[in-house]
């Protein structure tokens, strides 16, 4: 059993439930730690079709306080063991927004943050299918380039501890991007990408959430998941829930998954520090 989910979101954001629903979820599935990662208010000019942004600034402070009084308070689960709480929050790497990057990452005492990439400049390419309907393979190779360049300078940063859905990038075309991945190019950046992850001392998110989405892939792929093991990259899982339901979803097949590779451990951070435990299978 995997026994930590460390990203998941709430209704302060585009999830359904509060903090204490999320966790009462958590603790009757038995797992010993969650960490709630809500979004962190992206700056104007970045914005997705639903946009959330106001709801999510003026009910920050309310997240914040939720999830701190979880964390002081941990109940114990039907199994009798604590389930603990870490404050995370998950952040946009943003072009040319570096400046604001680091003041979201500096803005609450954080156990963690998760580094994520969801937009290409303005355009938010996990937001629906759209340009991607008609898009040929050489215009999705310029996106899935820019995405992992954009990956590259979030690892470089220093400002995140996990980073989150690697190739969240292949959304909506799961099979231009193998066909990508399969060229030197896409191996050289992706090589590059990882060796910097490492040398942050980073965690790789494994994460059930592509599962749900067109893509129907666990994020990351078999291929970047071989790269990182052979790098002795850490891992953590996630469901990336947006409501309760989703809490730990398909973490069998994530321990399966991860196991195929070698892996036997999973990373999460709590009290400011990262561990690594085992996980049954
Ligand atoms: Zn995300
Ligand atoms: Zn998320």
């Amino acid at each position: 059993m995997i026994s930590a989910d460390m990203h998941m979101h709430t209704l302060y954001s585009h999830g359904k439930n509060t903090p204490l629903e999320m966790y009462e979820q958590a603790l009757s599935l038995g797992l010993h730690l969650v960490g709630f990662t809500e979004h962190s208010p992206r700056p104007e000019g970045f914005t997705y079709t639903h946009e959330y942004r106001e709801s999510l600034t003026r009910n920050l402070p309310r997240y914040v306080q939720e999830v701190l009084a979880l964390r002081d308070a941990p109940r114990r689960g039907s199994g009798g063991e604590l389930c603990r709480v870490a404050f995370g929050m998950e952040m946009d790497w943003l072009s040319g927004e570096e400046e604001f990057a680091k003041q979201a990452a500096h803005a609450y005492p954080f156990d963690y943050r998760i580094g994520s990439v969801h937009f290409i400049d303005h355009w938010g390419f996990d937001d629906g299918i759209g340009p991607w309907k008609d898009a040929s393979q050489e215009e999705c190779e310029q996106w899935y380039t820019a995405y992992f360049t954009a990956w590259q300078a979030m690892l470089a940063s220093g400002l995140y501890q996990i980073a989150a859905h690697p190739d969240l990038i292949k959304i909506f075309s799961v099979d231009q991007f193998h066909i990508w991945l399969d060229s030197d190019s896409a191996r050289t950046l992706l090589g590059r990408a990882l060796d910097t992850l490492k040398a942050q001392g980073m965690v790789m998110e494994v994460s059930s959430a592509g599962l749900r989405k067109k893509c129907r892939e666990i994020y990351p792929c078999p291929a970047i998941m071989h790269m990182a093991r052979v790098r002795d990259i850490p891992i953590s899982f996630a469901s990336d829930a947006h409501e309760r339901g989703d809490i730990a979803y398909a973490f069998d097949a994530l321990a399966a998954y991860a196991a195929t590779f070698g892996y036997t451990e999973h990373a999460f951070f709590s009290d400011g520090r990262m561990t690594s435990v085992p996980f049954a299978l």
